[in-house]
């Protein structure tokens, strides 16, 4: 579900936290962002301007905790719901429900109380432990790309092979026909190879809230057609394009405020002057590093002489 990142090195990009050396790194949250609006992918991943905290998304991220808990118990037999409902009281976010008052929180509460013991009902005849959780990854995928993420769940199918899934808290589940075109299974997919060395034999998500698991075969999965994607993504990262993509996501973008297709609307005029203005030195940074080095290899190959007649 999440996407964490952990560079901290020399940037490549102007702004952007890239791991050593030249490589970019993106995850399935990065290029599903830049998809969506490039700029709103500017705000959060180059310009890392905090976003908002919200019910769902802590509720979201409470859920997970929870699920990922039981299903860790390494226990030949279910761990009981008593150990889902500890976990979402030991691991509740409420950092989104800041302000709330005591009932509408409640249910909140409960109805993730309610989501548990569904899924409970649902896995504990079946229960395996995890083969993995939050397995984290990070694949070069060439072209001095790397793509980053976390698996939620690893299964072990009954033939020994591996299986995927993906918890998902949003109240509609997918087709089978949008889980087949996946952004984020094809990636998970890959990542699998890269950390088992073979294919898993399916890859899912599953829709905690409603119950619902769409399941499908990996030979289903278009890979090539990520990879294109990211390669898509990752050259328009290289090339600066954050143009504003309005639609109907702008409800919930957290940058609205920000965001010149925007201008006018929203009361930050002096948010909007920092953005720019940091993008702005940031790039100034960038090219004053490049002319040093320039310079160097000016007064390295012509003397110093050369560099005081190119004034
Ligand atoms: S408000 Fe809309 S157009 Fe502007 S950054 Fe957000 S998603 Fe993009």
């Amino acid at each position: 579900m999440t996407v964490m990142d952990r560079s901290d090195a020399t940037p490549t990009l102007p702004g952007m936290p890239d791991p050593p050396g030249d490589k970019l790194r993106l995850s399935f949250s990065r290029v599903d962002t830049y998809q969506q609006c490039p700029l709103r992918f500017r705000y959060s991943y180059v310009d890392k301007l905090p976003g908002q905290p919200s019910p769902q998304l802590s509720w979201g991220t409470s859920l997970h905790r929870a699920i990922e808990t039981w299903w860790t118990q390494k226990l030949p037999a279910a761990p009981p719901v008593d150990v889902l409902l500890q976990a979402l009281y030991d691991h509740w976010d409420d950092s989104g429900f800041a302000g709330m008052g005591r009932d509408e929180k409640l249910q909140w509460y409960r109805h993730a109380q309610d989501v548990l013991r569904r899924h409970h009902d649902r896995y504990a005849p079946t229960f395996v432990p995890a083969v993995a959780s939050e397995e984290w990854f990070r694949l070069d995928v060439g072209n001095d790309i790397e793509v980053v993420g976390s698996i939620d769940h690893v299964a072990r199918t009954p033939a020994g092979g591996l299986g995927i899934v993906d918890w998902k808290t949003s109240k509609r589940a997918k087709t089978k026909q949008d889980v087949r075109g996946s952004l984020q299974l094809a990636i998970y997919a890959l990542a699998a190879v890269d950390l088992w060395g073979h294919d898993p034999e399916w890859v899912a998500l599953d829709f905690v809230v409603s119950g619902v698991r769409v399941t499908v075969a990996r030979e289903d999965i278009d890979t090539e057609a990520a990879l294109a994607t990211i390669h898509r993504v990752a050259d328009r990262v290289r090339e600066e394009a954050y143009a504003p993509n309005p639609g109907r996501l702008c409800d919930w973008c957290d940058y609205r405020a920000l965001c010149p297709a925007f201008a006018g609307d929203g009361p930050d005029v002096a948010g909007r002057a920092v953005v720019e203005l940091a993008s702005l030195k940031r790039k100034r940074a960038a090219d004053e590093a490049r002319i040093a080095q320039l310079e160097t290899l000016i007064r390295d190959q012509l003397g110093d002489g050369a560099i005081v007649e190119l004034g």
